[in-house]
């Protein structure tokens, strides 16, 4: 029988719900659990696809193609089990599912109302994973902060979810914020016992609650918090601020998070998590015996999280090379051919990253003309290897006004083109190419000697490709099409011949990147940055 955790949020929001859940999760699975985490979001769209990057950050695609909360990275980048559609679920896909039904007649001569038929929808997709018999324990973290008038029927499905399992079946995990006020010098445990307050106004009693602290919280504040909010001292859990996202496992373990869950929900704690590659991944990131500077260049750089996956990426990469990558977020719209040299004359390596309409393309085209002829290695995502495809076009082909149609219908040399298949498509959501499709790489190629194998899959998200009319063109001059997907004959990864590293794959690599599986492309991109060092350094 599977065993539900949910997971709250009080105060304020960016506590790191998902990065609690996410070490939760960890532990469990480490001690031999068969762990899933899903993700509740109460706003109004059917998914974050249409959503700008600046609203709400990266949108995360799944291999089954789902448009999803950038939570879902973090899970599988702690979990390395890959997520899908049943893993995020919004208040705009619930109406959406009762509403259908209601057209359907299903609830015929009924009023429809959000108790009992949206609550019963929110509970019917908080139990899909656990039916699917794949997990023993599934946690549910619940977006937004409770109070908030959109999260109400979601907080109303989980009493009633936990009422119906009984306290031994679904616990709430209930994360608050203990702030230190500098004037008085203490630890505040008003604004935790409030926000317990408010979800007992619910019908909710938390069962553990997580308290995020810029200080260590004292066995008396455990105690006093205990006492005020109905929990044990045990359940009352430390999550003081880390240095890394990928200490909080370990930081979890020893406040014994995974224990007090798995005796209130009366499982066996088996063996101790064997944590031990775990470990060994953190002794790599903390002990770098190199570094190098590697430039974001994009158009959402003033938000970081707009690139969490890639930013995370690196982190794998760099701890597997044992090499500190320091990103640099460059402004695409910064970037001008007069002062390109001034902005990335200074870096080892230069990602240009995926991005969507004309703002900063120009930027990103200039900053990829710099790194081509200056043999500075180059790593483009989506938009950025269509970027260098243009370039290569314009400047090196002499394709002049070569460009994609997204920018510019007209172009005498459109080498990016609109998908066949997506001509007739008006609806926005949903419907770009998304998820899993496979790839296959060339032998003798840089995309090779990273993957080491011939038969590759990643995940997409886009309307525009590789025009193969110019393909011919492009693999004479020196720009070959290194990974094609087999079945469409899609360009999907091309690069350049005599460079030391020029890569642009049409695919998302970052999206499958996780602390026990660093993505090949950018252990490549890194390891090729730190010869740049070195290079440097003997000139
Ligand atoms: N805008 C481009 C397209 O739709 C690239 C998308 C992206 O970078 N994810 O093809």
């Amino acid at each position: 029988m599977t065993k539900y955790i949910f997971v709250t949020g009080g105060v304020t929001s960016s506590l790191g719900k998902g990065i609690i859940s996410a070490s939760l999760a960890k532990l469990l699975q480490a001690r031999g659990y068969r762990v899933t985490i899903q993700k509740f979001d109460p706003y109004i769209n059917i998914d974050p696809g249409t959503l700008n990057p600046y609203e709400h950050g990266e949108c995360f695609v799944t291999e089954d193609g789902a448009e999803t909360d950038l939570d879902l990275g973090h899970y599988e980048r702690f979990l390395n089990v890959p997520t899908s559609q049943a893993n995020n679920i919004t208040t705009g896909r619930i109406y959406q599912n009762v509403i259908n039904k209601e057209r359907q007649g299903e609830f015929l001569g009924k009023t429809v109302q959000v108790v009992p038929h949206i609550t019963d929808e929110i509970k019917r997709n908080m139990r899909i994973l656990g039916e699917s018999g794949d997990y023993d324990i599934v946690i549910t973290e619940i977006g937004g902060t409770v109070g908030d008038i959109e999260s109400l029927p979601f907080v109303e499905a989980v009493r009633q979810f936990k009422w119906e399992e009984g306290n031994n079946n679904a616990l709430v995990i209930h994360l608050t914020l203990v702030p230190y006020l500098a004037a008085a010098g203490e630890l505040k445990t008003k604004p935790t016992q409030h926000s317990v307050k408010a979800l007992l106004e619910y019908g909710i009693q938390p069962d553990i609650l997580v308290c995020r602290t810029e200080h260590p919280i004292s066995q008396d504040i455990r105690r006093k918090i205990a006492l005020f909010c109905n929990v044990n001292i045990n359940a009352v859990v430390e999550s003081i601020d880390a240095p890394s996202i990928y200490d909080v496992p370990l930081l979890m373990y020893k406040e014994q998070l995974d224990k007090t869950v798995l005796s209130k929900l009366k499982l066996p704690t088996k063996a101790e998590p064997s944590m031990e590659s775990w470990k060994d991944f953190l002794g790599r990131l903390k002990n770098p015996t190199s570094e190098v500077k590697i430039g974001l260049v994009g158009k959402y750089v003033e938000l970081p999280d707009a690139y969490k996956s890639i930013t995370e990426a690196f982190i794998h990469a760099g701890a597997k090379n044992e090499c500190k990558v320091r990103v640099e977020y460059i402004p695409s719209e910064s970037v001008f051919a007069d002062n390109v040299k001034e902005k990335l004359g200074h870096l080892d390596g230069v990602l240009v990253a995926p991005g969507f309409g004309s703002r900063g393309i120009e930027g990103k085209i200039d900053a990829i003309k710099y790194v081509r002829e200056n043999n500075v290695p180059f790593f483009g995502i989506c938009l950025g290897m269509q970027c260098c495809v243009i370039e290569f076009g314009r400047n090196v082909l002499g394709l002049t006004g070569a460009n994609t149609t997204e920018i510019d219908e007209n172009t005498p040399h459109p080498v990016i083109n609109m998908m066949e298949d997506q001509k007739n498509i008006t609806e926005k959501g949903g419907t770009m190419r998304l998820g899993a499709y496979p790839c296959d790489i060339k032998k003798g190629t840089k995309a090779f000697a990273a993957y080491g194998k011939q038969h590759i899959s990643e995940r997409h998200r886009h309307r525009y490709e590789f025009n193969n009319a110019y393909l011919a063109q492009y693999e004479a001059a020196g720009m070959i099409a290194s990974g094609i997907n087999p079945e469409s004959n899609l360009v999907e990864i091309v690069e350049l011949k005599n460079h030391p590293f020029f890569v642009g794959g049409q695919f998302h690599p970052e999206l499958k990147s996780t602390v026990a599986n660093p993505h090949p492309l950018f252990i490549k991109f890194v390891a090729a940055a730190m010869e740049q060092v070195k290079k440097k350094a003997t000139k």
